[in-house]
């Protein structure tokens, strides 16, 4: 191994009192001590490109978050018990972005809170406790969301109120039936057996990337005719936004309008403080106010002055930076390059995504197009010995997964693109 003494030190050390639950990414794992835009940089003084990670959203370390956060950590932290003008008006600003009818705020720490707080909701105002979920979906870690999160591992198992559904791959759709067809009948179907089973529907809840799934964004429109289905069975619908909100799919600040389909309860959270735990969801009133009325639901950091600090800070620079419109140009020019660089290979089967989230399928041949996981590992942990960030995803961890901070600059295309199509010379 090239990795220092020092380093693999401290990753003994880390093995020791973590335990084996603590994976790490990359066969050479990388310790980084700053960041700034889409850059991380290590002990060394090395420069690396970050393509992974959304939760810093505006950008590693951003001037302007670092301050507000800073000020409100010198000044006060209380919580939602105590009136906070800095509170409210944070929550009229976020509901703003967000179509008419989502009228709600409650505000948590982690999607996982968030996603766990709409089921309950959920399951409060139907009266049902079915929940319908795609196959490789990642929710979330709590014992309730992990009931519905598919992709935990063997060790962790599925409620029997849940039933999975294709995500919307088009491949998976039966020859001659359009996608829309096959989410509503698979929809139809999961509330059939829910129904044979003595569960009521409470609600169906997808990722708009369908991340874990493979990242699926195109083609749109298909959702609204799945909410037919849930709401004349009495269900609603949850649009999980932790990946797809924020204008990480560029053309919207929200993944949900893209299908011009309106959620009855809406989660987001990672790049929402830019690093500062802070998650949200966003309800219809007519679904929530009722479970207000009635059960007590305080979150003591939830809401709380700095997390919210950092999440108005974040705002501001999304409205300073102009950042959807940056979203949607950088991550044009990337998903065209890597098309152009990958066009010929027998290895790639697709290049896909929209905004800043691109996925590239990886298959063992273009015509039988079986996953290859091996050759995905090799071009991610390729692209890091290049000191390029990205990671693997899907079933098969076959969809290579390039999602960096929306602080991604035309240059950083550049050097993506440039590094990428090094690697793909040897790998693709
Ligand atoms: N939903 C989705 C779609 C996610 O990707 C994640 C995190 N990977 C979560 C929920 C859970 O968020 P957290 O890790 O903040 O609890």
């Amino acid at each position: 191994s090239e990795l220092p003494e020092t380093l693999r030190e401290t990753i003994r050390r880390r093995d020791e009192v973590l335990g084996p639950g603590y994976t790490l990414i990359y066969r050479e794992p990388v310790e980084f001590v700053s960041g700034h835009g889409a850059h991380l940089i290590d002990r060394d003084g090395h420069d690396y490109l970050d393509a992974y990670n959304n939760v810093p959203c505006v950008g590693h370390a951003h001037p302007h978050v670092a301050e507000a956060v800073s000020r409100q950590v010198a000044t006060v932290n209380t919580n939602t018990r105590y009136v906070e003008e800095s509170l409210v008006a944070y929550a009229e600003r976020l509901l703003a972005t967000f179509p008419d009818g989502l009228g709600r705020l409650s505000l948590a720490c982690s999607g996982s809170e968030a996603n766990d707080l709409a089921v309950r909701v959920a399951k409060f105002h139907t009266g049902g406790t079915g929940i319908i979920v795609t196959r490789w979906a990642y929710h979330g870690i709590t014992s309730e969301v992990a009931s519905f999160s598919p992709t935990l591992g063997a060790g962790s198992s599925l409620g029997p109120n849940v039933r999975v559904i294709d995500p919307p791959d088009p491949r998976l759709a039966p020859p001659g039936v359009a996608l829309a067809e096959h989410m509503r009948r698979q929809v139809r179907g999961a509330i059939d057996d829910l129904e044979r089973h003595g569960f009521r529907l409470a609600a169906l809840i997808t990722d708009g990337a369908y991340s874990s799934d493979g990242i699926f964004t195109d083609p749109v429109g298909y959702l609204k005719d799945m909410l037919e289905e849930v709401h004349a069975a009495g269900g609603v619908y949850i649009a999980d936004e932790v990946q797809a909100g924020f204008a990480r799919l560029g053309e919207t600040m929200w993944g949900f309008s893209r299908h011009g389909a309106l959620p009855d309860i809406v989660t987001m959270g990672k790049p929402m403080g830019n690093g500062m735990p802070i998650s949200g969801v966003v309800f219809r009133p007519e679904v929530s106010d009722e479970f207000g009325r009635n059960v007590r639901y305080f979150n003591t950091f939830g809401g709380s002055s700095i997390p919210v600090a950092a999440g108005a800070a974040v705002l501001d620079v999304f409205e300073e930076e102009n950042v959807r419109q940056r979203v949607l140009e950088n991550g044009t020019a990337l998903r065209k390059g890597l098309e152009e660089i990958t066009k010929d290979s027998a290895h790639v089967a697709e290049v896909r995504g929209s905004g800043l989230y691109v996925g590239v399928e990886i298959v063992e041949d273009r015509q039988a197009g079986e996953p290859d996981r091996a050759r995905a590992e090799d071009v991610v942990n390729d692209l890091r010995d290049r000191r390029v960030l990205i990671s693997g995803t899907g079933p098969a961890a076959n969809v290579l997964k390039i999602r960096p901070p929306l602080a991604f600059t035309a240059a950083d295309v550049t050097r993506f693109l440039e590094t990428f199509a090094e690697v793909a010379k040897a790998r693709l």
